[in-house]
C-alpha cells in the first residue's frame, strides 16, 4: 500500500498549547515561499517586528522571532544573559519554570533556585532573602506556569529585581496576547514567547524583546554567548538594519506569524485579554457547577489560557480524554509530573478561547463523565457558563 495523502482530523485544542488555528492563518502559511533576502520578505519582515512591538507594547530595538519554540526562547534569554561568574534567581513554581532553571545551570552561572507550591506563584519576598549578600545579575520567571494554571503578578519582582540592580526575564509563552503585559510600562528586560499558544500560530516560533538595559548588558559581556544560533547580537544582523544573511528563516512560519499578530493587534490587545478574561470566568462557572474543582485556590493567581481542574472521582482520566477526543475531536491535556492523573488542564488560548468551544467541551465534559457512570446535573454546566456569558456582556465571537 502507498502512503496515502496527508489528511490530520480537525481537532479542537482545548490544551495549554498547541491551540486551535484561525483559517486566515492557516492561508499565509500556504503562501509562496520566497528568498529570505526578497524585498517582499524584508518588508515582511518590518512588519513581523512592527506588529510585534505593538504585541510587546514595547519600542525595544531588539525584537524578532527566534526560529525555535518557546523552549528556544528561554535558551535564547538566559545564554544571552549569563556568562561565566554571573549569579541568578530563577523563581521555580512548576515544570516550565524548571526548565528555566534547568537551562541556566548548564551555564557557567551560579543559580540560585527560589520554590513556590504547585499552584502558587513565588512570594516576591523569598526572592528578596534568597538574595541577600549576592549580586544577581538576573531573576527569571514564568509569567504564566502552564502546568498549574498560575500567573505571576509582576510587579512584586521587578521591584525587587530593582532592589538589587537585576534584570527582570519572563517567559510570557503562555500568556502573550492573553494576559494584560506591558513590557516598557512594567520595565520588562528580557521578554519571550511562543508562536502556538494564545497567538494561535502554528508551533516554532519565539518572539523576543530586549529593553535598551537589557543590550547594555549583552554588549558588555566579556565572552562570547555559548551557542552560536541563540547569539542575540548575531541574530539581530539579520533582523537589525543590515539584513545579513544569518540563517534561513523559517519563511512560511514568520509568514504566518506575521498573520496571527496582525488579527491580535486587529482585535485590540484590550478586546482580546477580555475576551480571554470572560471565556475562562464562563468555564470556571461551567465545571464548579459540575462539581468539578479548580486545582489553583486564589482566583487572583489564576492563568486565564490554562485552567486546571481536579479530575473527580471514579472518572480514569486517559479513558475520559480519549473518548473526548475520538467522540467529539476535542483535545485537553492531562497533568505533568506530580500533577499527573490528578489534574486535567483545559488550555482557552487564542483562536479558541470562544464561547461556542466553551459551551461544547463543558456539555461533551458531561456526556463522558455520564458514560463513565458519574453523575453530573443535567445540563448544569451549560446554564452556568450560559449566565456567567450573560453577566460579563462583552463580545465574545473569535474575530
Ligand atoms: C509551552 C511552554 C514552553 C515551551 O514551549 P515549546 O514551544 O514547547 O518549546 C515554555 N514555557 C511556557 C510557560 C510554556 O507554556
Amino acid at each position: 500500500m502507498p502512503i496515502g495523502e496527508l489528511a490530520p482530523p480537525l481537532r479542537l485544542m482545548m490544551t495549554p498549547g498547541p491551540s486551535s488555528i484561525d483559517p486566515r492563518v492557516y492561508r499565509a502559511l500556504a503562501a509562496p515561499v520566497v528568498g529570505h533576502l526578497d524585498p517582499f520578505f524584508k518588508t515582511c519582515m518590518s512588519e513581523t517586528q512592527e506588529l510585534m512591538r505593538q504585541v510587546f507594547q514595547t519600542a525595544n530595538r531588539i525584537t524578532m522571532p527566534m526560529s525555535a519554540t518557546g523552549s528556544g526562547g528561554i535558551e535564547t534569554a538566559i545564554v544571552n544573559t549569563l556568562e561565566a561568574g554571573d549569579e541568578a534567581i530563577v523563581c521555580v513554581n512548576g515544570y516550565f519554570s524548571e526548565r528555566m532553571y534547568e537551562i541556566a545551570t548548564r551555564t557557567q552561572a551560579k543559580i540560585t533556585k527560589v520554590e513556590a507550591p504547585l499552584g502558587r506563584a513565588v512570594d516576591p519576598e523569598d526572592v528578596r532573602r534568597a538574595a541577600a549578600g549576592k549580586k544577581i545579575k538576573i531573576i527569571g520567571v514564568a509569567h504564566g506556569e502552564t502546568s498549574t494554571g498560575v500567573v505571576t503578578h509582576l510587579d512584586g519582582l521587578r521591584k525587587v529585581a530593582d532592589e538589587l540592580g537585576a534584570l527582570l526575564v519572563v517567559d510570557a509563552v503562555a500568556s502573550l496576547a492573553a494576559v494584560p503585559m506591558n513590557v516598557d510600562k512594567e520595565r520588562l528586560d528580557v521578554v519571550f514567547s511562543g508562536s502556538q499558544k494564545a497567538l494561535s500560530a502554528p508551533p516554532g516560533m519565539s518572539p523576543i524583546t530586549v529593553s535598551p538595559r537589557a543590550e547594555e548588558v549583552l554588549t558588555h559581556r566579556k565572552t562570547k554567548v555559548q551557542s552560536w544560533y541563540f547569539d542575540i547580537t548575531t541574530a539581530m544582523a539579520y533582523w537589525g538594519q543590515g539584513r545579513l544573511y544569518h540563517h534561513t528563516p523559517p519563511i512560511s512560519l514568520i509568514y504566518a506569524l506575521r498573520e496571527a499578530m496582525r488579527l491580535t493587534v486587529e482585535e485590540g490587545l484590550e478586546a482580546r485579554w477580555e475576551r480571554h478574561r470572560a471565556n475562562q470566568q464562563a468555564l470556571i462557572a461551567g465545571c464548579e457547577a459540575m462539581h468539578i474543582k479548580m486545582f489553583v485556590e486564589n482566583p487572583k493567581d489564576r492563568l486565564v489560557t490554562v485552567t486546571p481542574v481536579m479530575i473527580p472521582a471514579g472518572i480514569d482520566d486517559v479513558k475520559f480524554r480519549d473518548q473526548l477526543l475520538e467522540e467529539f475531536n476535542i483535545e485537553i491535556a492531562g497533568g505533568i509530573g506530580p500533577l499527573k492523573g490528578k489534574i486535567w488542564r483545559l488550555g482557552l488560548m487564542g483562536y479558541c478561547a470562544q464561547k461556542a468551544n466553551v459551551l461544547l467541551l463543558l456539555s461533551a465534559m458531561e456526556k463522558v463523565a455520564l458514560d463513565q457512570g458519574v453523575r453530573i446535573p443535567a445540563g448544569a454546566g451549560v446554564a452556568s457558563a450560559i449566565r456567567s456569558y450573560s453577566q460579563s456582556g462583552v463580545a465574545l465571537a473569535a474575530k
